[in-house]
């Protein structure tokens, strides 16, 4: 398996994480920063834990679950064709699929109560 390095901050941190997991790292650096592409970013020494809980909260969850969420999945991009938020965790029990705080706000005020949140911790709201 292809992996991105990890610079800890903790001892419980990894030395590494799969790298496409990196890549939906890189998806919320790079809709904050330009510059620095991965394999750069990889060069360096790789991203920080820390640094990674700002980029992409759900980070250490998706690292336990073992399985990168695509588009529309719990903790991946929002279902909304146009939207990029990472970190989904509002569920539509129409379509069954996740969505970000903002589209799933939007979706409530038409259809109330049918995106409901599914995430008991904190992340990205
Ligand atoms: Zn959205």
């Amino acid at each position: 398996m292809k992996t991105f390095p990890v610079i800890g901050d903790k001892p419980e941190d990894p030395s590494s994480i799969p790298y496409e997991l990196a890549e939906l790292v890189y998806q919320a650096y790079s809709s904050q920063f330009s510059g620095q592409s991965l394999e750069r970013i990889g060069q360096r020494g790789g991203f920080g834990a820390s640094e990674m809980d700002l980029l992409l909260p759900s980070w250490r969850t998706i690292l336990a679950l073992g399985k990168i969420p695509k588009k529309g999945e719990q903790y991946g991009e929002c279902n909304r064709t146009v939207c990029k938020q990472l970190g989904a965790s509002w569920y539509n029990s129409s379509t069954q699929r996740f969505y970000c705080k903002s589209c799933a706000m939007k979706i409530n005020e038409y259809n109330p109560g049918l995106c409901v949140r599914q995430d008991p911790t904190n992340f990205n709201d």
